[in-house]
Protein backbone atom coordinates (compact mmCIF):
# COMPACT_ATOMS: atom_id res chain seq x y z
CA UNK A 1 0.00 0.00 0.00
CA UNK A 2 1.80 3.09 -0.70
CA UNK A 3 1.62 5.84 1.55
CA UNK A 4 4.06 9.06 1.93
CA UNK A 5 6.76 7.04 3.06
CA UNK A 6 7.09 4.68 -0.03
CA UNK A 7 6.63 7.90 -2.46
CA UNK A 8 9.68 9.77 -0.75
CA UNK A 9 11.84 6.53 -1.26
CA UNK A 10 10.57 6.03 -5.07
CA UNK A 11 11.34 10.19 -5.35
CA UNK A 12 14.69 9.42 -3.93
CA UNK A 13 15.67 6.30 -6.27
CA UNK A 14 14.19 8.08 -9.14
CA UNK A 15 16.14 10.86 -8.57
CA UNK A 16 19.29 9.06 -8.37
CA UNK A 17 19.23 7.78 -11.99
CA UNK A 18 17.35 10.26 -13.78
CA UNK A 19 18.48 13.70 -12.31
CA UNK A 20 20.67 15.62 -14.27
CA UNK A 21 20.43 12.49 -17.16
CA UNK A 22 19.43 12.75 -20.93
CA UNK A 23 16.96 11.04 -21.54
CA UNK A 24 17.63 8.50 -24.16
CA UNK A 25 14.15 7.30 -24.99
CA UNK A 26 10.63 7.65 -23.76
CA UNK A 27 7.63 5.55 -24.28
CA UNK A 28 4.01 6.82 -22.51
CA UNK A 29 1.84 4.27 -23.09
CA UNK A 30 -1.33 6.42 -22.21
CA UNK A 31 -3.59 7.81 -25.33
CA UNK A 32 -3.19 11.37 -24.52
CA UNK A 33 0.81 11.36 -24.60
CA UNK A 34 1.27 7.98 -27.01
CA UNK A 35 2.65 10.00 -29.22
CA UNK A 36 5.31 12.68 -26.79
CA UNK A 37 8.87 11.82 -26.87
CA UNK A 38 11.18 13.25 -24.79
CA UNK A 39 14.31 12.06 -25.88
CA UNK A 40 17.41 14.46 -25.84
CA UNK A 41 15.59 16.25 -22.79
CA UNK A 42 16.96 16.46 -19.05
CA UNK A 43 15.17 15.66 -15.95
CA UNK A 44 15.76 18.50 -13.99
CA UNK A 45 14.51 16.88 -10.97
CA UNK A 46 12.29 14.73 -9.09
CA UNK A 47 10.06 15.41 -6.53
CA UNK A 48 7.55 14.15 -4.36
CA UNK A 49 4.41 16.07 -2.18
CA UNK A 50 2.32 13.90 -0.56
CA UNK A 51 1.37 10.74 -2.38
CA UNK A 52 2.60 12.71 -5.73
CA UNK A 53 5.68 12.28 -7.89
CA UNK A 54 6.91 15.11 -10.01
CA UNK A 55 9.68 14.83 -12.59
CA UNK A 56 10.49 18.38 -13.91
CA UNK A 57 12.41 17.87 -17.57
CA UNK A 58 13.84 20.98 -19.23
CA UNK A 59 12.81 23.58 -21.58
CA UNK A 60 14.56 22.92 -24.87
CA UNK A 61 14.25 25.47 -28.42
CA UNK A 62 10.50 26.29 -29.02
CA UNK A 63 9.60 23.80 -26.13
CA UNK A 64 8.91 24.92 -22.64
CA UNK A 65 9.41 22.78 -19.50
CA UNK A 66 6.65 20.09 -18.79
CA UNK A 67 6.08 18.13 -15.44
CA UNK A 68 5.48 14.47 -15.56
CA UNK A 69 3.21 14.31 -12.69
CA UNK A 70 2.43 10.83 -11.55
CA UNK A 71 0.56 9.06 -8.37
CA UNK A 72 0.47 5.38 -7.90
CA UNK A 73 -2.61 5.36 -5.77
CA UNK A 74 -3.48 1.21 -5.00
CA UNK A 75 -1.21 -0.26 -7.05
CA UNK A 76 0.74 1.22 -8.69
CA UNK A 77 5.20 1.28 -8.32
CA UNK A 78 7.98 3.26 -9.94
CA UNK A 79 10.80 0.28 -10.80
CA UNK A 80 14.27 1.09 -11.85
CA UNK A 81 16.24 -1.12 -14.12
CA UNK A 82 19.65 -0.40 -14.61
CA UNK A 83 21.68 -1.42 -17.78
CA UNK A 84 23.76 -4.59 -17.28
CA UNK A 85 27.79 -5.74 -18.28
CA UNK A 86 25.76 -6.89 -21.60
CA UNK A 87 24.32 -3.15 -22.44
CA UNK A 88 20.65 -4.20 -22.00
CA UNK A 89 18.94 -3.52 -19.19
CA UNK A 90 17.54 -5.76 -16.72
CA UNK A 91 13.92 -7.53 -17.28
CA UNK A 92 11.41 -6.17 -15.88
CA UNK A 93 9.62 -7.56 -12.88
CA UNK A 94 6.22 -6.77 -13.34
CA UNK A 95 3.93 -7.80 -16.12
CA UNK A 96 4.78 -5.50 -19.37
CA UNK A 97 0.76 -4.67 -20.27
CA UNK A 98 0.90 -2.43 -16.67
CA UNK A 99 3.31 -0.58 -17.63
CA UNK A 100 2.49 3.20 -18.39
CA UNK A 101 5.62 4.83 -19.03
CA UNK A 102 9.21 4.23 -19.88
CA UNK A 103 11.66 6.64 -19.40
CA UNK A 104 15.74 5.69 -20.22
CA UNK A 105 18.68 7.16 -20.24
CA UNK A 106 21.93 5.91 -21.14
CA UNK A 107 22.42 4.12 -17.70
CA UNK A 108 19.13 3.04 -16.65
CA UNK A 109 15.49 2.81 -17.45
CA UNK A 110 12.80 3.90 -15.02
CA UNK A 111 9.33 2.08 -15.62
CA UNK A 112 6.11 3.46 -13.74
CA UNK A 113 3.85 0.47 -13.50
CA UNK A 114 -0.37 0.39 -13.06
CA UNK A 115 0.13 4.56 -11.87
CA UNK A 116 -3.41 5.63 -10.45
CA UNK A 117 -2.33 8.99 -12.05
CA UNK A 118 -0.10 9.58 -15.15
CA UNK A 119 -0.24 12.91 -17.17
CA UNK A 120 2.31 15.37 -18.53
CA UNK A 121 2.06 18.95 -17.41
CA UNK A 122 3.40 22.22 -18.92
CA UNK A 123 5.02 23.39 -15.72
CA UNK A 124 2.66 26.67 -14.70
CA UNK A 125 -0.13 23.74 -14.71
CA UNK A 126 1.46 21.54 -11.87
CA UNK A 127 -0.13 23.69 -9.18
CA UNK A 128 -3.63 22.47 -9.96
CA UNK A 129 -2.28 18.81 -8.94
CA UNK A 130 -0.69 19.70 -6.01
CA UNK A 131 -1.63 22.92 -4.27
CA UNK A 132 -4.65 21.47 -3.00
CA UNK A 133 -2.63 19.11 -0.57
CA UNK A 134 -2.24 19.93 2.75
CA UNK A 135 1.24 20.03 4.80
CA UNK A 136 3.61 17.01 3.58
CA UNK A 137 4.70 14.87 6.35
CA UNK A 138 8.12 14.38 4.79
CA UNK A 139 8.36 17.65 2.99
CA UNK A 140 10.28 20.55 3.22
CA UNK A 141 7.43 22.55 3.79
CA UNK A 142 6.17 20.46 6.72
CA UNK A 143 4.22 22.52 9.21
CA UNK A 144 2.80 20.92 12.29
CA UNK A 145 0.60 23.81 13.14
CA UNK A 146 -1.02 24.00 9.83
CA UNK A 147 -1.63 20.16 9.55
CA UNK A 148 -3.53 20.50 12.90
CA UNK A 149 -5.61 23.91 11.45
CA UNK A 150 -6.53 22.46 8.42
CA UNK A 151 -7.58 18.98 10.49
CA UNK A 152 -9.86 20.65 13.02
CA UNK A 153 -11.61 22.73 10.03
CA UNK A 154 -14.51 20.33 10.11
CA UNK A 155 -14.58 19.65 14.25
CA UNK A 156 -17.41 16.66 13.70
CA UNK A 157 -15.15 14.13 10.98
CA UNK A 158 -14.28 11.10 12.30
CA UNK A 159 -10.56 11.25 13.30
CA UNK A 160 -9.92 7.91 10.64
CA UNK A 161 -11.10 10.08 7.96
CA UNK A 162 -9.27 13.31 8.99
CA UNK A 163 -5.94 11.58 8.80
CA UNK A 164 -6.35 9.84 5.30
CA UNK A 165 -7.62 13.64 3.88
CA UNK A 166 -4.71 14.90 1.88
CA UNK A 167 -5.52 18.09 1.85
CA UNK A 168 -5.45 18.41 5.57
CA UNK A 169 -1.86 16.77 5.85
CA UNK A 170 -0.56 14.77 2.74
CA UNK A 171 1.38 11.49 3.37
CA UNK A 172 -0.68 9.05 5.58
CA UNK A 173 -2.50 6.07 3.69
CA UNK A 174 -4.27 3.43 4.98
CA UNK A 175 -1.91 1.93 7.04
CA UNK A 176 -0.57 4.45 9.32
CA UNK A 177 -4.39 5.77 9.90
CA UNK A 178 -5.37 2.50 11.71
CA UNK A 179 -2.29 2.57 13.74
CA UNK A 180 -2.03 6.16 14.83
CA UNK A 181 -5.69 5.63 16.00
CA UNK A 182 -4.36 3.05 18.01
CA UNK A 183 -1.39 4.79 19.05
CA UNK A 184 -3.53 7.57 20.23
CA UNK A 185 -5.75 5.55 22.24
CA UNK A 186 -8.51 6.71 19.92
CA UNK A 187 -11.52 4.77 17.84
CA UNK A 188 -11.70 5.88 14.30
CA UNK A 189 -15.19 6.74 14.56
CA UNK A 190 -14.28 9.54 17.16
CA UNK A 191 -14.85 13.24 16.29
CA UNK A 192 -11.51 15.58 15.46
CA UNK A 193 -12.90 17.38 18.00
CA UNK A 194 -13.13 14.98 20.82
CA UNK A 195 -9.33 13.70 20.10
CA UNK A 196 -7.61 14.18 23.46
CA UNK A 197 -4.37 14.82 21.98
CA UNK A 198 -4.80 15.49 18.20
CA UNK A 199 -0.96 17.55 18.56
CA UNK A 200 0.40 13.99 19.78
CA UNK A 201 -1.21 12.23 16.90
CA UNK A 202 0.24 14.30 14.53
CA UNK A 203 3.37 13.99 16.16
CA UNK A 204 3.73 10.51 16.14
CA UNK A 205 2.87 10.74 12.16
CA UNK A 206 5.55 12.41 11.30
CA UNK A 207 7.80 10.40 13.55
CA UNK A 208 6.42 7.17 11.56
CA UNK A 209 6.91 8.04 8.41
CA UNK A 210 10.67 9.72 9.40
CA UNK A 211 11.57 6.19 10.54
CA UNK A 212 10.18 4.24 7.74
CA UNK A 213 11.40 6.44 5.13
CA UNK A 214 14.43 5.07 4.47
CA UNK A 215 13.73 1.51 4.76
CA UNK A 216 11.72 -0.66 2.55
CA UNK A 217 9.37 -2.38 4.91
CA UNK A 218 7.13 -0.47 7.06
CA UNK A 219 6.84 -0.95 10.85
CA UNK A 220 4.76 1.02 13.48
CA UNK A 221 5.67 -0.77 16.34
CA UNK A 222 9.61 -0.43 15.67
CA UNK A 223 9.86 -4.43 15.21
CA UNK A 224 10.95 -6.30 12.36
CA UNK A 225 8.60 -4.58 9.02
CA UNK A 226 7.70 -8.14 8.35
CA UNK A 227 4.87 -10.38 9.30
CA UNK A 228 3.04 -9.81 12.87
CA UNK A 229 5.30 -7.86 14.16
CA UNK A 230 5.27 -4.56 11.91
CA UNK A 231 1.81 -3.07 12.99
CA UNK A 232 -0.63 -2.56 16.43
CA UNK A 233 -3.66 -3.25 14.48
CA UNK A 234 -3.29 -2.97 10.61
CA UNK A 235 -4.02 -6.46 9.05
CA UNK A 236 -4.13 -7.80 12.41
CA UNK A 237 -8.67 -8.79 12.53
CA UNK A 238 -9.13 -11.26 14.85
CA UNK A 239 -5.89 -11.41 16.38
CA UNK A 240 -4.95 -10.44 20.21
CA UNK A 241 -3.57 -6.60 20.60
CA UNK A 242 -0.74 -6.33 21.68
CA UNK A 243 -1.05 -3.68 24.37
CA UNK A 244 -4.49 -5.53 25.83
CA UNK A 245 -5.08 -8.89 24.64
CA UNK A 246 -9.00 -8.10 23.13
CA UNK A 247 -9.45 -9.02 19.97
CA UNK A 248 -8.48 -6.65 16.76
CA UNK A 249 -11.72 -5.52 14.98
CA UNK A 250 -12.05 -4.55 11.27
CA UNK A 251 -14.71 -2.91 8.59
CA UNK A 252 -14.51 -1.60 6.01
CA UNK A 253 -15.48 2.25 5.49
CA UNK A 254 -16.06 4.68 2.51
CA UNK A 255 -13.78 7.34 2.59
CA UNK A 256 -15.26 10.38 0.48
CA UNK A 257 -11.86 11.97 0.00
CA UNK A 258 -10.07 8.99 -1.28
CA UNK A 259 -10.01 9.66 -5.63
CA UNK A 260 -10.99 5.63 -5.58
CA UNK A 261 -14.43 5.16 -4.36
CA UNK A 262 -14.20 1.63 -2.57
CA UNK A 263 -14.29 0.98 0.78
CA UNK A 264 -11.28 0.53 2.11
CA UNK A 265 -10.20 -1.39 5.41
CA UNK A 266 -9.72 0.00 9.13
CA UNK A 267 -8.46 -1.90 12.50
CA UNK A 268 -9.06 -0.82 15.88
CA UNK A 269 -8.73 -2.54 19.23
CA UNK A 270 -12.05 -2.71 21.12
CA UNK A 271 -10.87 -1.70 24.45
CA UNK A 272 -8.05 0.43 24.02
CA UNK A 273 -10.11 2.62 21.67
CA UNK A 274 -13.35 2.64 23.10
CA UNK A 275 -16.60 3.34 20.85
CA UNK A 276 -17.65 6.88 20.39
ZN1 LIG B 1 -5.97 -3.20 23.22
Amino acid sequence: MPEGDTVWRQARDLRAVLEGKVLTASDFRIPAHATLDLSGRVVESVQSRGKHLLMYIDAEQARDRVVIHSHLLMEGHWDIYPVGSDGRFARWRRPAHTARVVLQTRLASAVGFSLGVLEVLPEALVGGAVDHLGPDLLGPDWDAQEALRRLRTDPAEPVGLALLDQRKIAGIGNVYRSDLCFLGGVHPAVAVAQVPDLPRIVALAKRLLEANKDRSGRSTTGGPARGDAAFWVYGRAGRPCKRCGATVQHAKILDPAHPVRAPRDIYWCPRCQPEP
